[in-house]
C-alpha cells in the first residue's frame, strides 16, 4: 500500500482560470484519492503585475463545478495556513536569509534597463553565454553603486553553481534532462518571492510529497532541485503532465482559444461530468476496455502514473460534444431538466417559474436523445414557453409550406376538437386518420404545416408530443391563428 501522497494545484491568479487548472487538478487529485492523502490548493499571487481580483474566485468556482474539491485551500482553511502567497511574505524572508548568509545567493542592484541591454547584446552578437553576467556577485553596494546601470531597490538572486544537477527523475518521463539555468531572481525589488522561491519554499513547508505540473515547468525543475539542496531540504516527487494541444498541435492559449477558457465550458453547457471525463482521456486510457465513460471514482480506484501518455493530447472539443451528449444520456429526463435549468441560471438567460419548470420536466424526454449541449434545450423547447398568440414563424419554415397547408389545416382544426382525450396516442391517431388517409397527403407535408403552426419551426420536437404537452386549448389556438394568417 503506499503512503498517503500529498499533492496541490497552484494556479497564479491572473484571469479566467486556464482549462490547465482543471486538467492538473484533475490528476493531482485522483493520486491524493488512490493513496488516502490530501489534495491542496495554493494561491499563487506572488506576480503583482498580473494579478487580478476577480480571478480567485474563478478559480473556486469552477473546480467546485467541476467536483475536484480540495482538502486544504485558501477558503477552507488548513494545517499549513495561509494557502495564499501573498498572505506569506514573513515565511519567505529567512530562506532567503539562510541562502545569502551560505552564500548560495546574492544581491544584484543591475537596473531592468541594464539587463534589457545585456538580453539584446546577447542576442545580437549570438552569444553562447546567456543570462545574467553576475556584475553584482562578489560586491557591496557601495562597489555597485559606482558603475553604471545601477537601480536603488536590490533583488536576490540565486548563485547556480557549476554543479547544478539538470537532470531529474520524473514519475512519468523517467530521467529528463533541461537546460542550464542562469542566476534566478528569488526574491523581486518589492519584496515579494519570485515562483521559483515561493514554490520550493510552500511545497516543502506543506508537506507536498508529490509535484504534478504541466510540461512547461520542466525547464523550471533544475532551479527548484538546486534550491531544495542549497536549503538542505528533501524534494518531493516531480511529474510533468503533456501540455494540451489543438488539433494543429499549437498550445491551447487563452488569447487564441475560447476553450482555454474554463468558464467558457460552463457557459457553453457541457456537464462538469463530461468535461472532468474528456480531461481525463486527453492523457490517461480509457479507464475499462472500449468504454470511454467513466466516474471520477473509477478512475481512482486503477489509477496509475505509468498509464499516463507523454504525448501532446490533443484538445479536440468533437470529442468532447460527444462526450456531453453521451452524459446527457445517462441522466434521468428529470435530471437532466434540473441540469437544464442550473445552466440557465447560471448564464442568467432565463430563470424558470415553477410551473415553467414543470413543462420543462414533462419536455425533456422529447428532446433528450439529440441533445448535446445544455444550451440547446431553450431553442428548442422554446416554444413551450411562448404564448400562444406570440408564436412567430421563421423565414425558412413559412417558405418549405406548399399550397396544401390551408387544406391540412381545415382537416386537422375538426379532427382535434372531436378528441375526447388528448394524450399523444389519441392525437396521432386523429391526424393520421384525417390528413394522411383522408387528403390523402404524405405524413411529410401533412405534418409539417401543423409544426410550423406549432412552433414557428420546420425543426421541433416531435410533433404529437408535443401537441399533447402544449394542451388541446394551445394547439387548436395555435392552428386556428395560423389557418388565419395563410
Ligand atoms: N503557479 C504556477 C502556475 O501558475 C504553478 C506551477 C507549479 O505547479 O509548480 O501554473
Amino acid at each position: 500500500m503506499t503512503s498517503p501522497a500529498r499533492l496541490r494545484v497552484a494556479p497564479s491568479p491572473t484571469g479566467d482560470p486556464h482549462v490547465g487548472t482543471a486538467y492538473m487538478s484533475l490528476f493531482n487529485l485522483a493520486y491524493a484519492r488512490k493513496t488516502g492523502g490530501q489534495f491542496v490548493l495554493r494561491i499563487e499571487d506572488t506576480d503583482r503585475a498580473r494579478y487580478q481580483a476577480d480571478s480567485e474566485q474563478q478559480v473556486f468556482d469552477t473546480l467546485r463545478w467541476l467536483d475536484l474539491d480540495w482538502d486544504e485551500g485558501p477558503d477552507v482553511g488548513g494545517p499549513y495556513a495561509p494557502y495564499r502567497q501573498s498572505e506569506r511574505l514573513d515565511t519567505y524572508r529567512p530562506f532567503v536569509e539562510q541562502l545569502l548568509a551560505d552564500g548560495h545567493a546574492y544581491y544584484c542592484w543591475c537596473s531592468p534597463e541594464r539587463l534589457t541591454a545585456l538580453r539584446e547584446e546577447q542576442q545580437r552578437t549570438k552569444s553562447p553565454v546567456t543570462g545574467y553576467d553576475r556584475l553584482c556577485y562578489g560586491k557591496t553596494r557601495e562597489e555597485r553603486a559606482a558603475l553604471p546601470g545601477f537601480s536603488e531597490n536590490p533583488v536576490v538572486r540565486m548563485l547556480v553553481p557549476d554543479d547544478v544537477p539538470l537532470e531529474f527523475d520524473d514519475i512519468i518521463r523517467g530521467r529528463v534532462a533541461a537546460p542550464r539555468p542562469d542566476d534566478q531572481v528569488i526574491l523581486k525589488a518589492d519584496g515579494f518571492p519570485t515562483y521559483h522561491l515561493a514554490v520550493v519554499v510552500d511545497d516543502h513547508l506543506m508537506g507536498i510529497t508529490h509535484v504534478v505540473r504541466g510540461e512547461e515547468w520542466i525547464s523550471s525543475t533544475p532551479k527548484h532541485v538546486l534550491l531544495y539542496r542549497m536549503l538542505g531540504l528533501t524534494p518531493p516527487a516531480f511529474a510533468h503532465m503533456p501540455l494540451l494541444r489543438n488539433t494543429d498541435k499549437s498550445k491551447i492559449s487563452k488569447r487564441k482559444n475560447p476553450a482555454a477558457r474554463l468558464t467558457w465550458f460552463r457557459e457553453q453547457g457541457y456537464l462538469p461530468e463530461a468535461l472532468r471525463n474528456f480531461l481525463q482521456l486527453l492523457a490517461y486510457p480509457p479507464v475499462e476496455g472500449d468504454s470511454e465513460l467513466a466516474t471520477f471514482a473509477e478512475f481512482v480506484a486503477g489509477f496509475d502514473w505509468a498509464k499516463v501518455n507523454t504525448v501532446g493530447p490533443i484538445f479536440d472539443l468533437k470529442k468532447l460534444d460527444w462526450l456531453n451528449g453521451a452524459y446527457i444520456r445517462t441522466l434521468s429526463p428529470s435530471a437532466l431538466a434540473d441540469r437544464i435549468a442550473e445552466h440557465y441560471a447560471y448564464t442568467g438567460e432565463w430563470t424558470p417559474s415553477a410551473a415553467e419548470l414543470e413543462t420543462l420536466r414533462a419536455a425533456t424526454p422529447l428532446i433528450q436523445e439529440r441533445l448535446t449541449l445544455l444550451s440547446e434545450a431553450l431553442p428548442k423547447l422554446q416554444f413551450l414557453f411562448t404564448a400562444d398568440d406570440d408564436v412567430v414563424v421563421e423565414e425558412d419554415a413559412a417558405k418549405a409550406l406548399n399550397e396544401d397547408a390551408p387544406r391540412v389545416l381545415d382537416a386537422a382544426i375538426p379532427a382535434l376538437e372531436a378528441l375526447e382525450s388528448f394524450d399523444t396516442a389519441s392525437v396521432e391517431a386523429a391526424l393520421r386518420a384525417a390528413l394522411v388517409d383522408g387528403l390523402g397527403i404524405k405524413p411529410k407535408f401533412a405534418f409539417g404545416p401543423l409544426r410550423v403552426a406549432l412552433t414557428g419551426s420546420r425543426v421541433s420536437p416531435p410533433l404529437f408530443e408535443s401537441m399533447e404537452l402544449l394542451g388541446r386549448d394551445s394547439t387548436l389556438a395555435r392552428l386556428r391563428r395560423f389557418r388565419t394568417s395563410r
